[in-house]
């Protein structure tokens, strides 16, 4: 740590800090006005047109809540959801929430196996999912399962089934119920999500938010967001729901401020043209990878373009390229692309461009938003930088995480003793207070925007009989922004080939987490501490590629 006298160099926003409510849980704060809005559409699927007006988004989270807790379900509760994007998914988010109940969102590509160790390492109480994620990978967690959606009718095995319960019987059970099951007092600083990520190191830990971080994280999101804009947008919502980035950013904004959420559970460039136009698309959260298909896939020339309403784009977690965003800007030209940076650890996004007008400089990421402070150290003394000089981005505000679920020396490696967290991304602030991102000295691999944590990769590929050591990293690509790649050691008279070892991390994992290419080596480098030296396999094996191309 560097010596009290020294300067410390702490940035804040351009804009004023603008005031959060202290009374209101997430739901509530989401919510409001829903009895005025009542009729007007919150959620529409643009592969189905199943719709839910605010006045149905309001009543089913009340019954919802109504009937987890005569489930048993009490404060504090962890509930597990292994949902595709649907119209019901921020229903059943804020339902648990509203029921003092913990939302854990899961990727809906895990395999039985990850499913099994989120619902076990999070002490969830129950699971919510579909009839098909229900019948192929969810029966046996020993826990009682919702499920949701009309598949939920099509199996009588479901019937039988002792622990799976069907969300319309449940919430019918519910109207007829006694009084409002809702006992205990919800208050803001209840936990309510508990979403995954890796953070700086090691394998996925929960990360603990409470009402008041979300509650803050959208007070500062929507600031530059006047009342004429109420009713006014309509948000893609492309981006998983299990995400921060859909939680927060998509569902939970775009509802707060009675806009229309078009939710598709893929991205499929001709259904996304269609919703766009369709629906009228004026918002679009994406992320780079998506961006490139918009720029690149000639289904998209297919579309006359001029009919777009389409405003603006925002493009975050992971690196925009340069060329990728003037590509975009020819070929949408009008579209305001709006770069934001945001973690899981800090209830979503911390770095944004302003409204239109006051849009920060081209390739960055954005100033910083109205009530968080953040700072750049060196990573190596903690000491804290000027204008213009890379270091560790750090960020304070009411939107940092609780900390780490039962993992007490993550968070304290993570949240210091003054209430920073650091990020693990080096950056730097310019003298206009436009931020930029440069690189990332965190383990983390993004591929496609989904977390990979490497030592998850290398666990699996240490269970390997013939597996002697191995180190997993990332490698920059174009279509996946990053994609993982391992270095292995085999032991003596292994027989097994790189694409044997691929495939057994495949048949492992889910198929983002999969690895795009093994190298075996004599040794894996490690610093005399024995931590794996990543960057510098990293380098090695970039430039043998490149050597051999
Ligand atoms: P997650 O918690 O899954 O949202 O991942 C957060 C991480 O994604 C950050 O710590 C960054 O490493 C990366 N990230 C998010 N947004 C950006 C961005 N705009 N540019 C570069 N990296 C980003």
């Amino acid at each position: 740590m560097h010596p009290p006298s020294v300067k410390e160099h702490i940035f804040k926003s351009n804009s004023p800090a603008v005031s959060v409510p202290e009374d209101t849980t997430l739901p509530d704060f989401v919510l409001r006005d829903s009895e005025r809005f009542s009729d007007k559409v919150a959620l529409v699927e643009a592969m189905t047109g199943t719709t839910l007006t605010y006045g149905e988004v309001a009543r089913d989270t009340r019954r919802f809540a109504k009937a987890l807790r005569s489930l048993g379900l009490r404060k504090g509760h962890v509930v597990v959801v292994l949902l595709p994007n649907s119209a019901i998914y921020p229903v059943v988010a804020l339902g648990i929430m509203a029921a003092g109940g913990v939302f854990s969102g899961a990727n809906p590509l895990a395999l039985a196996s990850e499913i099994s160790k989120q619902v076990v390492d999070s002490s969830a109480k129950i699971l919510v999912t579909n009839g098909f994620t229900y019948e192929n990978k969810a029966k046996d967690l020993g826990i009682p399962v919702i499920v949701v959606g009309d598949d939920g009718d099509n199996t009588a095995e479901q019937e039988r089934a002792p622990n799976a319960i069907r969300w319309r019987e449940l919430l019918e059970a519910s109207d007829h119920a006694g009084a409002n099951a809702v006992d205990e007092e919800v208050t803001q600083s209840d936990l309510c999500a508990l979403p995954y990520s890796s953070g700086t190191t090691g394998t996925a830990k929960g990360v603990m938010l409470t009402h008041r971080n979300l509650v803050s994280s959208l007070c500062s999101t929507l600031s530059n967001v006047g009342p004429e804009m109420v009713g006014q947008v309509t948000t893609l919502g492309l981006m998983p729901f299990f995400h921060i980035y859909g939680t927060t950013g998509i569902c939970c904004a775009t509802l707060r401020n009675k806009g229309k959420v078009v939710v598709m559970a893929r991205f499929e460039p001709r259904l996304f043209m269609h919703a766009l136009i369709a629906h009228e698309v004026t918002f679009a959260p994406i992320v780079p990878p998506i961006m490139l298909a918009m720029v690149n896939s000639p289904v998209i020339d297919e579309f006359d373009r001029s009919g777009l309403k389409l405003k603006s784009v925002m493009t975050a977690a992971a690196p925009l390229a340069p060329q990728l965003l003037a590509a975009f800007e020819a070929k949408f030209p009008g579209v305001v692309v709006q770069e934001a940076y945001g973690l899981t650890e800090h209830s979503c996004i911390t770095l944004t461009h302003g409204d239109p007008t006051q849009i920060a400089k081209k390739n960055s990421v954005g100033r910083i938003l109205p009530n968080m402070e953040v700072k750049f150290i060196d990573p190596e003394t903690g000491v804290s930088l000027p204008t213009n000089t890379p270091g560790e981005l750090c960020v304070r505000s009411q939107s940092v995480m609780q900390g780490y679920y039962k993992n007490r020396e993550e968070t304290e490696r993570m949240i210091d003793q003054q209430g920073w967290l650091h990020t693990g991304d080096i950056g730097y602030i310019d003298e206009d207070g436009d931020v930029f991102i440069v690189d990332r000295i965190k383990e983390l691999i993004k591929y496609k925007g989904f977390q990979v944590a490497p030592a998850e990769l290398e666990a699996i590929l240490l269970s390997h009989p013939s597996v002697q050591d191995a180190a997993v990293f990332g490698i920059a690509e174009e279509e996946a922004g990053e994609i993982p790649v391992a270095c292995v050691v085999m032991k003596a008279n292994a027989g097994e080939s790189e694409e044997d070892i691929m495939n057994h991390v495949a048949s492992n994992v889910a198929s983002y987490k999969r690895l795009r290419m093994v190298c075996f080596v004599d040794t894996i480098p490690k610093s005399q501490s024995g931590k794996i030296m990543r960057r510098l396999l990293r380098d090695t094996v970039i430039k043998k590629e490149g050597s051999s191309t």
